[in-house]
C-alpha cells in the first residue's frame, strides 16, 4: 500500500461493526506553523474526514471560495445566526466574526462521519465544554522562533512593524498550547502529517466511539453451542 493512502480504520466484520461515532479533530496553531498545509493533505489524502466550514465577516481572500473555505456572511447576518443559537461555538478573531455552524456537524456526528476545524484556542475551549467526549485537539507548533519569523516575513514587502506584530500575535497563540491534549511541532511537513495521521487513527479506534462494536463483542462472547460435549 502507498505510504500516503490511509486504509480504512475498522475492520469490516459484520456491516454494522463498522458503524462509529464520528470525531472532531480541532488543528489549532499560531500562523506560519504550517496548519493549514496539514488541513490541505489531511483532506485530501482521507476520504473520512470533512471540513467543518465556519461563518465569517471578514472579506474573502483570493483564490477562496464561498461555501468551501468559508461562508462569507455580513455582521448582521452573523449576529442573527449567534442570536438564534446557530453556532456550536463563536468568537471574535483579529476584529471579525468566526463561528461553526451547528446543524452539519451534530447529524454528521452521529452517522460517523469525522470534521477537521481549523478554529483558534477560544473556539477549541467552547468545543470542548460542549461536546467534550468528541473532540480531538492538536496544536501545532512551529520548529523555532527564527523559523516562524522567517514564516511571518512573507514575501519581504511588509514593513517591520507588520512583522513585529504578527511575532506577537504568533505569541500569543502559543501561549494557549496546554489547553490540548497533543502538541506537534512542525519541523519537517511530511513528518508532522504523519503523527496528526497516527493521532487520528488512534483516536478512530477508541472504545467509546466504536459503537458498532457492542453487538459484535456480545456475540463474541456468546457461549460456543458448537463445541464439543
Ligand atoms: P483566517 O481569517 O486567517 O482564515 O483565520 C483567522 C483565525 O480564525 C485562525 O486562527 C482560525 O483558526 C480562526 N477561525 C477560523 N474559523 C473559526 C471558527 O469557526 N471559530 C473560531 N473560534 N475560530 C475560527
Amino acid at each position: 500500500m502507498a505510504s500516503d493512502t490511509i486504509p480504512q480504520i475498522l475492520p469490516a466484520h459484520e456491516g454494522n461493526a463498522l458503524a462509529r461515532r464520528g470525531l472532531m479533530l480541532i488543528l489549532s496553531s499560531p500562523s506560519g506553523a504550517g496548519k493549514t498545509t496539514i488541513a490541505r493533505m489531511l483532506l485530501e489524502k482521507d476520504p473520512h474526514i470533512r471540513n467543518s466550514v465556519s461563518c465569517t465577516t471578514r472579506a474573502p481572500r483570493p483564490g477562496e471560495v464561498d461555501g468551501r473555505d468559508y461562508h462569507f456572511v455580513s455582521q448582521d447576518q452573523f449576529d442573527r445566526m449567534a442570536d438564534e443559537g446557530e453556532f456550536l461555538e463563536w468568537a471574535h478573531v483579529f476584529g471579525k466574526s468566526y463561528g461553526t455552524p451547528k446543524a452539519q456537524v451534530k447529524s454528521g456526528l452521529k452517522a460517523g462521519q469525522d470534521y477537521l476545524f481549523d478554529i483558534d484556542w477560544q473556539g477549541t475551549q467552547q468545543l470542548y465544554q460542549k461536546l467534550e467526549r468528541d473532540v480531538v485537539r492538536v496544536f501545532l507548533l512551529p520548529p523555532s522562533i527564527d523559523e516562524l519569523r522567517r514564516r511571518l516575513t512573507g514575501r519581504g514587502t511588509d514593513s517591520a512593524e507588520v512583522i513585529a506584530a504578527r511575532m506577537e500575535r504568533a505569541r500569543s497563540e502559543i501561549s494557549h498550547w496546554d489547553g490540548y491534549d497533543y502538541v506537534v511541532v512542525n519541523d519537517d511537513i511530511g513528518h508532522c502529517f504523519e503523527k496528526v495521521k497516527q493521532i487520528l487513527a488512534a483516536e478512530r479506534l477508541r472504545r467509546a466511539r466504536q459503537t458498532g462494536l457492542i453487538g459484535f463483542v456480545r456475540n463474541l462472547m456468546e457461549p460456543d453451542e458448537s463445541a464439543p460435549g
